[in-house]
């Protein structure tokens, strides 16, 4: 059998998505509906596939069948392709399965050549219309098919005008634009050394194949990444004849919503104008009317739109974004499509579509992207303002929101200029762990090096502060204090801006504002958490982020870095006094100053939490990062350890690692020193015992240890942890319940997940090492190099955002099945960042985790993302 590479729009339905593309199973649908709609048909994904597959050639058996369905189409318009007498023109429109604005548009007037454009001005009795449709159709035919500067058409529009001694587009004559069309038609010759086609046909076939061309283009490649959308769907096209709106005053063209995609409102919302085709209403040469003008305008027509639009909406169970063309007083709907939308609005919509009755509570869970509530969290920019800003800087979109300040290049002066009222962001070349203070105190942080999962990242996310880390083009000079951008120096006087949602920098100063979150958010998140099987955690680190995270739903710590506790400067000094210590006795003296300061902070986290589980990792610090690292600092710290400067220095030249990930961490230091475990464990259950005596919350400890690999090592911990919680209970005389598991982040844990599970009471999946060590890429250095696997199709995400389901993933499901064979009710879940990505959540529910752990700011996200898979794959 013949494989169907093209169907009219009668021969689809909206199940036919994957195949027809959105517009196109939408313009298939529409057409069922008995909607009018231009008459047309779709160009599969397949065909598109199929063109890939062949080498970038359009086969012989797409080109037949698309004649075939194009012979078709002439019967039932009852026009044809270059006819001298009712000439059939139509509109080439690619559409993916997901609206992706990354690709080729619009071709309009296609089938326009030297004879037709002659019929065309006899038929409509309006030379200056056909004129204008065919240099439009050779302007945009050479700029999307053929790859021809857009500049060179214009400078002879603007070249003409200015000769001509008038103002807009519109005041150029037929007899104007015919001499436009020869010299298009010239400029093509000299660009491509051949005529402009003549022959429709040509011109359609080259027109899909740029459409295919376009699905895999830069920008279309950077807008799947972004948007979680696989090269392998492949794009549909669409090619519809023509209607025109540019006909005179009984045409008209317009862009509408049935609902108002900024609030939600409930009232169509839209623009349109008269006598002027699609592209006149984006390109805002004329200023576009309301759509409520129709209304008074043309009351007959606005009665046939607003039946259609509210058909359209009732049908979709949506809001509508749509396309129409009045053509001399008839009405067409060129396309329709769920509406983007705000976060604002997609709340408020989600919210009335339930209580109209159009959709269930489950169903309008999937009306909002998860990733979306981020705007709502964070401060954003404030958008008239950043309309007029141009970006001089693009790096990785690390931390979500808008920040703006004066530059601090160190984290102290981000501080102190802070505690004065000042706005900053901090811009350094990477954040260490000295830096936290500052990144406190920043505005914001932008960072010349690093990835996703590096410290400023990481950090950044955790205190929900805005940070675009690895922004290569930026040059920082330290000593001078200047960074330099595209050939321009800022000082610590200039403002920058920062978006951490794009990755965009600013050198000026943009106005930020917190957005409200209106009561249909919370009704919104009430339903999630109804429907939701997998619990959501969060990772948290100090009591501040705890009741962040609480107040954002949280239902537990997953985990909490005690290293990050370390960094504040108070305490930086008494945790390197441990790691440098000599012996024993030196290094217990350090942990008995750090015992206290711990059991503080878990005591404010316990409370933060109200009883909710909690999980308290040991210590696991790239040892690296902790290490003096110039000689001041060793100089005083020799002198509060009593040491000689060169006698420590010697220490820490020693305790150097050439690969620290890989290095004396995690489990593998209390292994060495098992005093650091004890005093961990202490401060753990003295402050449970501390929360449980004076609040009477049962908080039942989750002590975590890192980085195992080995079942003999973990028990070899484990022992040391269980004999210091026994005799902190039995010294205190009160009785806890508490837990003793394992992070399983390191591929040999995973793989002997059934022995591991013999001594770990639950199981916390710590996938940003697992992807490390899976792939061999470093968390800090790999997005150097990850934009070439992106630009050469190797690898289309980055794994350390959303988890590899393929191979880390595997592991992941090897270690749960192991685990629960040993131990059935073993608890289940992950602190890795993909905690908060909504695809990696849905696989984490799939696989029947228990619960997902992520930073305080993506909670709300992680909640509704655990509904959403729910809705889609019940357990
Ligand atoms: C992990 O490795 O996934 C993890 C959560 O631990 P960390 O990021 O602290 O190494
Ligand atoms: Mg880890």
């Amino acid at each position: 059998m013949v494989k169907k590479y093209v169907y009219l729009f009668n021969e689809g339905n909206a199940s036919m998505r994957n195949l027809l593309g959105g517009k196109g199973a939408n313009l298939a649908e529409m057409t069922n509906l008995g909607i009018p709609v231009p008459t047309g048909f779709t160009v599969t994904t397949e065909a598109c596939n199929k063109y890939y597959e062949d080498g970038k050639i359009i086969s012989d058996e797409v080109i037949n069948q698309i004649h075939e369905s194009l012979a078709k189409l002439e019967d039932t318009s009852g026009k044809k392709f270059g006819s001298d007498e009712n000439p059939l023109l139509v509109s080439v429109r690619s559409g993916a399965r997901a609206s992706m604005p990354g690709m080729m548009d619009t071709i309009l007037n296609l089938g326009l050549n030297d004879k037709v454009v002659e019929t065309m001005a006899k038929l409509t009795n309006n030379p200056r219309f056909a004129y204008d449709s065919y240099r439009r159709f050779i302007q945009m035919f050479s700029d999307v098919v053929m790859d021809i500067e857009k500049r060179l058409f214009e400078n002879k529009i603007d070249e003409l005008k200015e000769k001509k001694g008038v103002e807009f587009d519109t005041d150029l004559t037929a007899e104007d634009l015919k001499v436009l069309v020869s010299e298009f038609k010239e400029i093509y010759k000299k660009e491509k050394g051949e005529d402009f086609p003549q022959d429709p046909k040509v011109q359609l076939i080259e027109s899909v194949t740029a459409v295919f061309r376009s699905w895999d283009n830069p920008r279309a490649i950077v807008y799947r990444r972004l948007n979680d959308i696989p090269g392998e769907w492949g794009t549909a096209v669409n090619v519809q004849q023509m209607v025109f709106g540019n006909k005179g005053d009984t045409s008209g063209t317009g862009v509408v919503f049935s609902r108002n995609p900024a609030t939600g409102e409930k009232l169509i919302y839209g623009e349109y104008l008269m006598n002027a085709q699609g592209e006149d209403v984006v390109a805002g040469i004329r200023t576009p009317l309301p759509i409520s003008k129709l209304k008074e305008q043309d009351p007959k027509i606005y009665q046939q739109f607003e039946g259609i639009v509210n058909t359209l909406e009732n049908h979709y169970r949506d809001m509508q974004d749509m396309e129409i063309t009045i053509e001399e007083g008839k009405l067409y709907f060129l396309q329709t499509r769920n509406g983007k939308r705000t976060a604002q609005a997609a709340l408020k919509i989600a919210v009335d579509l339930v209580e109209e009755g159009m959709l269930t509570k489950e169903e309008a869970i999937l009306k909002v992207e998860p990733k979306q509530l981020d705007t709502l969290l964070h401060p954003a920019f404030y958008t008239e303002d950043l309309k007029k800003a141009e970006p001089i800087a693009k790096g990785l979109p690390a931390s979500p929101g808008a920040a703006c300040g004066k530059i601090a290049f160190t984290a102290e002066e981000a501080k102190d200029r802070a505690a004065l009222d000042e706005d900053v962001v901090l811009v350094r070349l990477e954040t260490s762990p000295e830096d936290i203070e500052g990144m406190i105190a920043a505005k914001g942080i932008l960072t010349v090096r690093g990835g996703m999962t590096s410290h400023a990242a990481v950090v950044a996310r955790g205190m929900g502060t805005c940070c675009v880390a690895g922004c290569g083009t930026i040059k920082v000079d330290e000593v001078k204090r200047t960074i330099e951008v595209g050939g321009k120096v800022y000082t610590d006087k200039d403002y920058i801006s920062i978006d951490g949602t794009s990755g965009n920098v600013y050198g000026e100063k943009i106005k930020t504002v917190t957005p409200e979150i209106s009561g249909h958010f919370a009704t919104f998140m009430g339903w999630a958490d109804e429907i939701r099987k997998l619990k959501v955690r969060t990772n948290a680190d100090t009591p501040k982020d705890a009741q962040q995270a609480a107040e954002f739903g949280a239902e537990g710590v997953g985990l909490c870095r005690t290293e990050h506790m370390f960094f504040a400067e108070d305490r930086i000094m008494a945790v390197r006094q441990m790691i440098t210590s000599k012996d024993e006795e030196q290094r217990r003296r350090a942990l008995d100053k750090i015992l206290p300061m711990q059991r503080a902070d878990f005591i404010g986290i316990y409370e933060a939490l109200e009883g909710k589980p909690v999980t308290i990792r040991l210590l696991d610090p790239p040892l690296h990062e902790f290490l003096p690292n110039n000689n001041e600092d060793i100089k005083s710290l020799a002198k509060e350890m009593g040491l000689s400067f060169e006698e420590l220095k010697l220490t820490v030249e020693n305790l150097h690692e050439f690969n620290p990930m890989m290095g004396h961490r995690g489990c593998r230091l209390a292994v060495s020193y098992p005093e650091i475990a004890e005093m961990q464990a202490r401060a753990i259950i003295e402050a449970a015992i501390e929360v449980k005596t004076t609040k009477g919350f049962d908080v039942v400890p989750e002590i975590m240890i890192p980085l195992v690999g080995e079942i003999k090592e973990l028990k070899y911990v484990k022992d040391v942890i269980k004999d210091t919680v026994e005799s902190v209970m039995e010294e205190k005389n009160v009785k806890l319940d508490y837990k003793i598991g394992t992070m399983i982040e390191i591929p040999r844990a995973a793989l002997t997940a059934d022995k591991i599970a013999k001594e770990a009471e639950f199981f916390s999946f710590g996938t940003n090492d697992l992807t490390q060590m899976t792939f061999g890429f470093s968390r800090d250095d790999a997005s150097k190099f990850l934009s070439d696997y992106y630009d050469k199709k190797i690898y289309e995400q980055d794994p350390f955002a959303k988890l590899d389901q393929t191979g880390v993933g595997e592991l992941v499901k090897i270690a749960v099945e192991k685990g629960r064979a040993t131990r059935p009710g073993i608890k289940l879940g992950i602190c890795g960042e993909h905690g908060g990505d909504p695809s990696s959540v849905e696989f984490c529910h799939n696989i029947g985790l228990d619960y997902v752990s992520c930073s305080p700011f993506r909670v709300p996200l992680a909640r509704l993302a655990a509904a959403q898979a729910q809705v889609k794959n019940k357990r």
